[in-house]
């Protein structure tokens, strides 16, 4: 293959009398461009990009309204830590968290404690780096060994919770999701923790299928552990996309701080929060449960204020998108969008098990979220990699890729339903899938499997 050019070449339409029409890609130029140029280069490098509306594989949003628009124009300068320089915004942010706190039944969302962070990886790590600190306070007071800490999850959790146990030298203990036990549910539980477990992990919305994991059910297992062996373990719920739908779809489900266990929750704002990519909360039970030593203090109008990150600077304005969401829509509108979401996913589900060749692995109950798998012995010509990069063709998004260990033998695919695609947008992909499932399925000998490789799935 030839080498990718040096140089990006410009539209000589674009560039202005006399401007060089060639810009270096991987140097500093010397000379300086034209802005208006400059931002035609930027503009134009990325028309390759998808167009988010099809893309139904990422749990991120991609559209909010002309207000949240200009409100992040006004704000896109704010720097979160700054709390100084914008006491305001630091305000709001504290509004926020205890909303969610509310929101998630923690006793006292007044007194207790949370924060902003740029998305549920640096919240998940927060929470964690809790639970460790937690344990080893407790350990060394006891005059044990802090050597060998361990964290239990499922082995469909989300790769920030294998950089966290890499990263902070956790040994991560996954739980294997089977043909039986298709989710984490706390079945087994006592074979994998032990005095070394720092916490246990429960995903609200497993990136796999969509499915939420029994917390109550993996709580009452933890319960009889501590009973049996004394172990007192606690549990972080990863409710990156539950956190935010589980409140208004499933308001009667005790999957939060309803459960004694649960220490510490996060979320990601910017998946069903609603919310432009750069924001997640973590909200613990009360402060006992977050080790002082962990938090540090910035100036905040002469005086000091807690903060807890793994970042410093970080931008403030989508703190002001999510608060804006909160009393743009209030318990109603969020009910009513994720409640549209949930149809748009219904509606698909049914719609693809109906085609014939699928058996569904949920059908976006829990969050807007499904999976399918092609039937066993249905053919051997092809296979959802295939039916993936058909749509692919045609501009949809709709990846595929196998389960985590021990069903990685088994592939599926899956549509992520957000905000923003419609009842009428997913009665098109509905058409493109029945239709290229037809085409497939007239094939007479199979399709090459060379190079097949998984989606995007987080
Ligand atoms: C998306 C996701 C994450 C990571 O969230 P980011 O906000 O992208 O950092 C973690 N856990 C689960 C279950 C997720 O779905």
């Amino acid at each position: 293959m030839p080498k990718k050019s040096e140089f990006i070449h410009v539209n000589p339409l674009f560039a202005r009398p006399g401007e060089d029409t060639l810009a270096p890609r991987y140097t500093l130029g010397a000379g300086q461009m034209l802005p208006e140029t400059a931002y035609q280069v930027v503009h134009d490098e990325t028309m390759l990009d998808g167009n988010a509306r099809l893309n139904l594989a990422t749990f991120v949003g991609t559209w909010m309204d002309d207000q949240a628009s200009r409100l992040y124009s006004e704000s896109f300068d704010k720097n979160m830590i700054d709390k100084d320089e914008y006491p305001q915004t630091a305000a709001i942010e504290e509004y926020c968290w205890k909303i969610i706190a509310d929101l998630w039944h923690a006793p006292s969302p007044e007194t207790t404690i949370g924060t902003s962070t740029i998305g549920s990886s640096e919240a998940c790590m927060l929470g964690g780096l809790a639970f460790k600190r937690r344990w080893q306070h407790a350990r060394r007071a006891a005059g044990l060994s802090t050597e060998k800490p361990n964290l239990v999850m499922s082995s469909a959790v989300q790769v920030c919770w294998e950089k966290f146990c890499n990263y902070w030298e956790v040994e991560p203990r996954y739980v294997p999701v089977t043909e039986e036990h298709p989710f984490f549910d706390g079945h087994e539980l006592g074979k994998y923790v032990d005095e070394n477990t720092i916490g246990v992990v429960a995903i609200m919305g497993v990136t796999y299928t969509g499915a939420y994991e029994p917390v109550a059910e993996i709580a009452a297992a933890l319960d009889a552990i501590q009973e049996a062996s004394g172990y007192d373990i606690p549990i972080h719920v990863d409710a990156a996309s539950g956190g935010m739908v589980a409140p208004f779809l499933q308001p009667d489900l005790a999957w939060d701080f309803r459960v004694e266990r649960v220490h510490s929750i996060s979320t990601s704002a910017h998946k069903y929060g609603l919310v432009y990519p750069g924001l997640g909360w973590v909200v613990w039970r009360s402060p006992q449960m977050l080790p002082e030593d962990l938090i540090f203090t910035v100036s905040y109008l002469g005086g000091s204020m807690p903060t807890l990150a793994l970042n410093f600077s970080r931008p403030g304005a989508q703190v002001l998108l999510q608060y804006y969401l909160f009393l743009r829509l209030g318990h109603d509108g969020y009910r009513a969008v994720q409640q549209a979401s949930q149809d748009v996913a219904h509606y698909l589900a049914h719609g693809i098990e109906e085609i014939g060749p699928f058996e569904l692995l949920g059908d976006g109950s829990d969050i807007p979220v499904f999976a399918w798998r092609l039937k066993d012995g249905h053919t051997d010509n092809w296979n959802l990699f295939h039916l993936s990069d058909r749509l692919r063709s045609r501009g949809w998004l709709v990846p595929a890729y196998p389960m985590p260990d021990d069903m990685s033998d088994v592939i599926v695919q899956r549509i992520v339903v957000r905000n923003g695609l419609s009842l009428d947008l997913a009665s098109k992909l509905l058409d493109a899938i029945q239709e290229e499932t037809a085409y497939l399925d007239k094939l007479e000998s199979p399709m090459p499997v060379e190079g097949q490789h998984p989606g995007f799935t987080h």
